[in-house]
């Protein structure tokens, strides 16, 4: 399988890196830009060519994207920040029209859960295993003996009497803005984990995103009966996952 290419849009930077897609090893060094600011489609996308300009050959490209993405196509708007602009844009297409490159966009939860899956804390793991990515939002993804769901939003899942989507209660960045102490947050991160046992019941729920890293200030106080670890690849999750899931389509 040849040298593929992994991009992972975010609300705040586009990373990428070469990655073979066989042993998931990164085969450059992981490069980033800015997103730009106003998030909207135009400028985003020439920064994406733009990062991908910096990688040498013309492997596949694979990119993980914070919105549910059908066919190439986001079918919701951009992340937590909520851009509707981008509902409906070629995203894959306009990108491999500007790069020459073979291109799949995908959920980047689904894209870092393929990752955690192949290499990281999923590996070899059977029955439903559910990801959630903590950072700006909250990302998931669902695998079924190994095999992706795809698209799954369970950040959007109401709490709370449909007062809040889970993603405003328990995402990092709720943690940091609200100046959360561990035990609130780990308690308001257990009402949402116990409301998506009740409802799926999953054997593993592996935790990735800025709070992983913190991972033993708040695991430990979790209620819910399934095992819970942090993810294991950290930042280069969505990379890797994209240009795994590109080299294979
Ligand atoms: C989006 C998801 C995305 C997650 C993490 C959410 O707001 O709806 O599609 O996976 O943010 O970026």
């Amino acid at each position: 399988m040849s040298i593929a290419l992994g991009l992972d849009i975010g609300g705040s930077g586009i990373k990428g890196a070469l990655v073979d897609p066989a042993s998931g090893e990164l085969a450059s060094e992981r490069k980033r830009v800015p997103t730009p600011e106003s998030l909207e489609p135009d400028e985003v996308l020439a920064a994406a060519v733009e990062l991908v300009s910096q990688f040498e050959g013309s492997g596949p490209l694979g990119i993980g994207f914070p919105a549910v993405v059908q066919e190439g196509t986001p079918t919701t708007p951009f992340s937590a920040h909520q851009i509707e602009s981008w509902v409906g844009v070629p995203v894959a297409r306009r990108i491999e029209e500007q790069t020459k490159r073979s291109t799949l966009v995908l959920n980047d939860a689904d894209a870092a859960g393929i990752a955690e899956m192949r290499l990281g804390s999923g590996r070899g793991q059977r029955g439903l295993v559910m990801i959630l990515t903590l950072g700006t939002g909250i990302g998931s993804a669902m695998f079924i003996d190994g095999t992706l769901v795809p698209n799954t939003e369970l950040g959007h899942l109401y709490l709370r009497n449909q007062s809040k989507v889970a993603e405003q209660r328990a995402a990092s960045r709720v943690r940091e803005r609200d100046k959360l102490k561990w035990p609130a947050y780990a308690k308001r991160l257990n009402e949402y984990l116990v409301h998506l046992e009740r409802l799926f019941s999953p054997r593993l729920f592996i935790l990735g995103g800025g709070v992983s890293r913190k991972a033993e200030k708040f695991v430990p106080r979790l209620k819910v009966r399934a095992e819970v670890v942090p993810a294991a690849l950290r930042n280069n999750a969505g990379i890797i996952g994209a240009a795994i899931a590109a080299a294979e389509q």
